[in-house]
């Protein structure tokens, strides 16, 4: 950690990466979080690393759904818990909504590791853990589909990050309303959810808590309105052409 220099042009990005192996070697990110980890980074540096337009619209519309959903819930995995923990708890506070452990690699000591994080950022429940997973979603087999009755059980909007395309397919068949975020346009999670958040989780979850607080008092007419008006194909589609566009410019620039 502390050999990387602070002059160093790519220090934030290696001091995220430092976080991720840090939370690796105590059990609560597995190894498969790193490589996923790797992947989102190849986008971030296409995206230029900021949050572009897109992201801000689909931003404001996950806003208003979170605002108009009766029973939210956040759905958080390793990776998630290492890179933002506390901004998780004050999204979770923000929009009343839970938090709830859901792994892909599912075991109960990384479930309590990780439900430790959130506790300690300051949350004072966590879904998910051991014996609380204990309702299954049909639409998945065997141990990777149980879930909280208390939890993604019974909510009708589920807010996740970093996950695998067959469980936000899952989900979806199931009725319920899924906000992705995903750096990735082209995933199977971005091409499957409701509303899909092109841009960098780290950056997305202090935006988006943000965006609830300035909408809390609109009319439901008002968050109606967002929400209906925003279209994730077409959202995903300016994302792509962002990218196209911004690597032609680079390559004129050369
Ligand atoms: P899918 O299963 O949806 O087709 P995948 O198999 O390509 O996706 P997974 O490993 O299942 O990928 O999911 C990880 C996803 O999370 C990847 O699309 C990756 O780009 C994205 N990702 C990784 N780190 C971040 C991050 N910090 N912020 C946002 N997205 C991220
Ligand atoms: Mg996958």
């Amino acid at each position: 950690r502390n050999l990387i220099p602070s002059t160093h042009p790519r220090k934030d990005t290696l001091l995220v990466r430092e976080k991720l192996v840090e939370q690796m070697e105590t059990g609560a990110v597995v190894p498969q979080g790193l490589i996923a980890h790797g992947r989102g980074e190849c986008f971030d540096y296409l995206l230029g690393e900021r949050t572009n337009a897109f992201a801000e619209r689909s931003i404001e519309a996950a806003a208003a759904l979170l605002l108009l959903s009766s029973y939210p819930v956040i759905s958080v995995n390793g990776n998630m818990a290492a890179l933002a923990p506390k901004e998780l708890v004050e999204l979770s506070k923000e929009v009343h909504a839970p938090l709830e452990v859901n792994l892909f690699y599912r075991n109960e000591e990384r479930e309590k590791k990780i439900g430790e994080i959130l506790r300690d950022a300051g949350a004072s429940e966590v879904l998910g853990v051991g014996i609380d997973a204990s309702e299954t979603i049909q639409e998945l087999f065997s141990e990777r589909r149980k879930v909280s009755s208390r939890g993604i059980y019974r909510a009708d909007t589920v807010f996740l990050a970093m996950e695998d395309g067959d469980r936000t397919e899952a989900l979806i068949k199931l009725g319920k309303k899924v906000i992705a975020v995903d750096l990735n346009p082209l995933s199977r999670t971005s091409m499957t959810a409701s509303i899909t958040i092109v841009d960098n989780f780290i950056r997305v979850v202090p935006k988006l808590t943000t965006r609830v607080k300035e909408m809390k008092n609109m009319s439901k007419d008002e968050l109606q309105r967002i929400f209906q008006s925003f279209n994730n194909k077409d959202n995903l589609k300016e994302s792509l052409k962002f990218i196209s566009e911004r690597m032609s410019q680079l390559a004129l620039s050369l």
